[in-house]
């Protein structure tokens, strides 16, 4: 498909999920209640999915843990496991336009963003712990005369799993993936936003050879589905993505139902640190433009605080806002379209009020508008406000939108305070050719991601994950796996 009418016509043409995914079929709630997926693009219902009951959610998790006792996944090889993920994976590829269509069509992401980017990202997600199977070790320590000890790592049963709409699959998956591959069973409950993929991929998951039970998506509201399956007794371990301020409940729910684990990717409020002496001015003001506009900016990890030094600022930031014009925002099945709709108007106007207050306490409005732009959809141009001070509530708050705040600092003390002067700490990006600096910087500041001279790039094998208000575990690599297992030592006197 080459142009926006081939894919809307595509989108358009799509049998689009419309029921629950639990035992391996597709369920309605137990009291028909629904509620509607509303296109960011048209701001019309795209769909409705059923919005579950704390009945349903029963249903879902005692589906799981029959699939967990009886073994039927948990008690097979990990290499058989691990053949089922790889299935999975080659099945993603193939059905890679029908999942980016159905991601473009529930929360706006442009269509070849969700094709190149986020279906290859989940694709590669199923097929890394796939092949990383069948060749985990456990551990018996040497040197006990009169014993051996066996510490083997267990799964914890039933996961359950709550996702945010920025990257409906990806994030899904790289919870979903290594859960499985460990042997749980999992419920996931997507976003009101975005639950259309997730389902499709559910059933993906069957025709790869996932056994019924095993997996099983919920869809409903926060507040009461979601909350439903965060207190469930019979949940052993909850992971989530999501708000600090979802997250901060979970944990409550835990301690007030039976002290599940609860494992939290959270927001953030990243900072992008560009000295005079950054290796290529040009490409910094590349990468800076992208990480404040891709996904519209709705990315945990959004460089949305530019530290920039001094001496370069004004040059500096005249070369960013003239790459963020180059980025068309449009129609999101336009393939030319860098930037979508973000998720709603009402998540575009809470957008404008962070823009509007910075103006208000002393920032430079720099780019963009303080209003909404007129005509249906939740279109938003991206906003660069300058002059933006520690105080500012720009400074420090989430806006999980196009909205890049702009500070200089003096020298690189300056710079690091600034950059840790934040309750968030999630990643961060650092532009210096001075090898020492990159090092002394990187080791200073508080983030569990830090990317030298580059943004966002990674792997499955490096883990990705914050610290502070931005949560406290990691997704991908070996040590996701940690959350979804628990240890067990059995001594054996000889
Ligand atoms: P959100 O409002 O926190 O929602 C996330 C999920 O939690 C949704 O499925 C939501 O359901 C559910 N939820 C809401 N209230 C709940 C409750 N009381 N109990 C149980 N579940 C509840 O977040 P969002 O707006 O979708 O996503 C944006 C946030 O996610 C940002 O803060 C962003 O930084 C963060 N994020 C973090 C990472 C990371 O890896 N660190 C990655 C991506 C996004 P409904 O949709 O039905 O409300």
């Amino acid at each position: 498909m080459n142009t926006r009418d081939e894919w809307a016509r595509f989108a358009s043409a799509l049998i689009v999920p419309s029921t629950m995914w639990l035992d391996g079929a597709w369920f309605d709630a137990a009291d028909r209640a629904r509620q509607d997926v509303v296109s960011p693009h048209t701001g019309t219902a795209v769909a409705s999915v059923p919005l579950a009951t704390p009945e349903d959610v029963d249903r879902a998790v005692a589906g799981a843990r029959a699939a967990f006792r009886d073994g039927r996944w948990s008690g097979i090889s990990a290499r058989d496991r691990g053949a089922v993920l790889r299935r999975w994976a080659d099945l993603i590829q193939e059905h890679r336009d029908e999942l980016a269509a159905l991601i473009t069509l529930e929360m706006g992401k442009p269509v070849v963003q969700a094709r190149d980017i986020e279906l290859r990202a989940t694709e590669a997600t199923f097929r890394w712990y796939g092949e990383l199977a069948d060749k985990l070790l456990d551990e018996a320590p040497r040197g006990l005369p009169d014993a051996v000890a066996l510490v083997t790592r267990e799964p914890v049963g039933v996961v359950a799993a709550i996702t945010p709409y920025n990257f409906p699959l990806t994030l899904s998956g790289w919870k979903i993936a290594p859960a499985l591959l460990a042997g749980n069973s999992i419920v996931v409950k997507p976003a009101t936003q975005s639950p259309l993929s997730l389902l499709w991929l559910a059933e993906l998951g069957s025709a790869a050879g996932l056994p019924d039970g095993v997996l099983q998506v919920v869809t409903g509201a926060g507040g009461s589905t979601g909350a439903a399956l965060a207190r469930h007794m019979d949940v052993d371990c909850l992971t989530f993505t999501g708000s600090p301020e979802v997250g901060k409940r979970l944990l409550i729910y835990a301690g007030e139902s039976n002290a599940k684990a609860v494992h939290l990717e959270l927001g953030g409020k990243s900072p992008q640190l560009v000295f005079a002496d950054a290796p290529d001015l040009a490409e910094a003001a590349r990468t800076v433009a992208w990480a404040i506009t891709f996904n519209a900016g709705q990315m945990c990890t959004a460089g949305s605080r530019l530290l920039v030094e001094e001496s370069i600022a004004e040059p500096f930031v005249a070369e960013v806002i003239a790459e963020i014009k180059n980025t068309a925002v449009g129609d999101p099945f336009d393939p030319s379209t860098g930037i979508g709709p973000v998720a709603s108007t009402r998540h575009r106007a809470d957008i404008l009020a962070h823009a509007r207050s910075a103006v208000a306490q002393g920032a430079t409005l720099a780019l963009g508008s303080l209003d909404a732009p007129a005509g249906d959809g939740a279109y938003l141009d991206p906003i660069v406000c300058t002059n933006v001070r520690p105080e500012h509530d720009l400074f420090r708050k989430e806006v999980f939108g196009p909205v890049l705040s702009v500070t200089s600092f003096t020298d690189a003390d300056d710079a690091i305070r600034l950059a840790n002067d934040s309750s968030f700490g999630l990643g961060a990006g650092l532009w210096t050719s001075n090898l020492s600096r990159a090092h002394r910087l990187s080791r200073e500041i508080d983030a569990g991601l830090v990317w030298v001279n580059c943004y966002e790039e990674g792997d499955l094998s490096v883990p990705f994950g914050g610290r502070k208000l931005s949560g406290h575990s990691v997704d991908k690599s070996i040590h996701a796996l940690d959350k979804f297992t628990s240890t067990k030592t059995t001594w054996i006197r000889l």
